[in-house]
């Protein structure tokens, strides 16, 4: 528990929340600000800034329960589909600074698109930033 997280204070009960489903290492509760309908929060109990930090296994079993969460939209909101985010670090949209993991029921009439527009990489950049990422 750490002080000033909201985050902790939900999984402490001292903040009022939606709870979805919980067992003894995460809590999933209902977004406040949803994005589509049924948009909701996993977060492990125990308290990290964000990925960079989080405990592996705090992760795996927050990992595990955003798809028994993806699971349970489809099969009780009907959702056509389910994006999980996470956000690490503000250039990352984090704003609350205790892990979590956004699970986001889609329609296929929602109004959610990407705010960004793929296209293929300019050649040699793969390469570039492939051996960037290996160290070479
Ligand atoms: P992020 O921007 O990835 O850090 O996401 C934080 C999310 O937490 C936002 O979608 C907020 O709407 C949501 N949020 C903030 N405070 C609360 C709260 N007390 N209960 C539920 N969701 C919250
Ligand atoms: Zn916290």
């Amino acid at each position: 528990m750490t002080d000033d997280c909201i985050f902790c204070k939900v999984a402490a009960g001292e903040l009022p929340s939606e709870i979805i489903q919980e067992d003894e290492h995460t809590l999933a509760f209902m977004d406040i600000n949803p994005w589509t309908r049924g948009h909701a929060l996993v977060i492990p109990r125990a308290h990290s800034r964000n990925l960079y930090e989080v405990d592996d296994a705090d992760l795996a079993h927050a990992s595990a329960a955003a798809k028994r969460l993806a699971v349970t939209m489809r099969d009780r909101l009907g959702c056509a589909g389910v994006n999980l985010l996470n956000c690490c670090e503000p250039a990352a949209w984090q704003t609350v600074f205790h892990t979590h993991i956004h699970v986001i029921p889609r329609y296929d009439d929602d109004p959610l698109r990407l705010p960004v527009g793929p296209r293929p990489a300019a050649s040699d950049e793969l390469a570039r930033v492939a051996a960037d990422l290996r160290g070479n």
